[in-house]
């Protein structure tokens, strides 16, 4: 058996090699076009923030700063962590660059690699990227509405099928407080019963209980108190208007009372999106996962920068559409088709060759070679393989007389041409083909 080689990527995180990154190409060219029409302009943070903005933003007990967060000390001491998620950096540059002072929302997107200490398993990794659409500085229901559509629209453009939006209202300051209690109290009564994970979220965090995807937690789960049936008046009228706005646009949602999404920073409306192929995770006993994730977060301005801003968004998981395109089989662009091919034989064609080629580059003329090749007969077949329509061939003897051989590989055809000449002649020709 072959030796291991002693270096390999590290654990969770991934090469994309030059066959997949078509497929990246294509999501993020869709991404481009959607953010140009929905009016995103884009932005591009750090990929490492103080660690310190995840910990009040994403928040403390949250298994992502909690658990999964990379953290590193500069020289300097400045605490750092590479950035799970995108939201609290991009808040953080909002309110950096002053962006409250212009006309509001201000709708930025982002695409980038995040990363979370996650153990590994199917459609988990610990780099991962994200597509990430954020509007900030506008409260109205119709925004939320508006951020799901994007994404939706996103995989809807990728061919996914039977796309759900998942939807809940966590409320806000004014109701989940009272909420949380109502909740603990329930599970202070139930807590035996509960996993150890949960133990723990049950006097920390109580809500990330409803989050739990243990079997053990289901029952106690199912007889919860319910978020949607405490909400203050403001919280429950903005998520019925979110739902009339999916219902006017047609989105196919499903209440999720039991959605919270692991994240400290979220206020009333909060979404996942999955689709029919949604991979599933090994962990949770193939439950599938989200291919995008996201909710409002009015609080998350205040939390890092002092200021509220009003404001939503969401983030997809790359990987996650990549390996859906794959099942979905989306064309993706090959390699650009070149129409001529050049071969050489000698040393002077050689360098007569290099030169050849640098003119085609500058005149726009795609050209394939195999320079590194010394056999005609070679060369010719990997021209035959490309399927190209005209070869061009340099030997010693048309390097001396300043020639080149011109074949046409449909017909069978040769003939000489010179050399400053052969750049005209084939713009010719590929003009007439066409
Ligand atoms: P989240 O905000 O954690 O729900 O993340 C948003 C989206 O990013 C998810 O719906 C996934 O598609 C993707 N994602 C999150 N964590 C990972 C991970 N560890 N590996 C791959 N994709 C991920």
């Amino acid at each position: 058996m072959a030796r291991k080689q002693k270096f390999q990527s590290p654990q969770g995180m991934h090469d994309i090699l030059p066959e997949d990154q078509k497929y990246f190409q294509k999501l993020y060219s869709i991404t481009e076009n959607l953010a140009e029409f929905y009016g995103f302009e884009k932005i591009d943070t750090p990929i490492v923030e103080f660690a310190e903005l995840y910990e009040r933003g994403t928040g403390l007990t949250t298994d992502i700063v909690e658990k999964q967060m990379f953290t590193l000390k500069t020289k300097g001491g400045d605490a750092l962590a590479l950035r799970p998620e995108f939201t609290p950096g991009i808040m953080r540059a909002f309110l950096q660059h002053g962006m409250l002072n212009l006309p509001q929302p201000v709708k930025l997107f982002s695409v980038g690699p995040a990363f979370r200490y996650e153990s590994p398993q199917a459609g988990r990794f610990r780099q991962f990227h994200q597509i990430d659409f954020e509007v900030f500085g506008e409260k109205s229901p119709a925004i939320d509405a508006q951020v799901i559509q994007v994404f939706y629209n996103l995989l809807a453009e990728l061919k996914f099928k039977n796309l759900v939006v998942e939807v809940n209202s966590i409320g806000a300051s004014c109701c989940r407080p009272y909420f949380k209690k109502v909740l603990a109290s329930y599970l202070r009564s139930r807590f035996n019963s509960l996993c150890l994970d949960c133990k723990r979220r049950a006097r920390e965090n109580p809500l990330r209980v409803l989050d739990c995807k243990q079997e053990k937690c289901q029952p106690i789960k199912a007889g919860a108190p319910q978020i949607i049936d405490h909400l203050c008046e403001e919280c429950h009228d903005h998520f019925k208007e979110v739902l009339e706005f999916l219902d006017e646009l047609g989105l196919p949602y499903r209440l999720n009372p039991y959605l919270v999404r692991g994240i400290d920073y979220y206020t009333k409306t909060v979404f996942e999106i999955f689709a029919e192929n949604s991979p599933s995770s090994s962990e949770e006993a193939s439950l599938p996962i989200a291919l995008v994730g996201g909710g409002r977060f009015d609080n998350l301005g205040r939390v890092v920068g002092g200021k509220d801003v009003p404001a939503c968004g969401g983030a997809a998981g790359v990987e996650r559409i990549v390996s859906g395109m794959k099942l979905n089989r989306i064309k993706v662009l090959g390699e650009a088709k070149k129409d001529v091919f050049l071969a050489q034989v000698g040393d002077l064609a050689k360098k007569k060759s290099l030169k050849l080629f640098e003119e085609f580059r500058k005149e726009k003329i795609p050209l394939a070679e195999s320079l590194s090749k010394d056999s005609l007969k070679v060369q010719l077949s990997r021209a035959d393989r490309l399927n190209v329509r005209y070869t061009l061939i340099l030997g010693q003897k048309e390097a001396l007389e300043k020639t080149v051989i011109l074949k046409d590989m449909k017909k069978g055809t040769q003939e000489t041409v010179k050399l400053d000449k052969v750049i005209h002649e084939i713009k010719k020709l590929l003009k007439k083909g066409k």
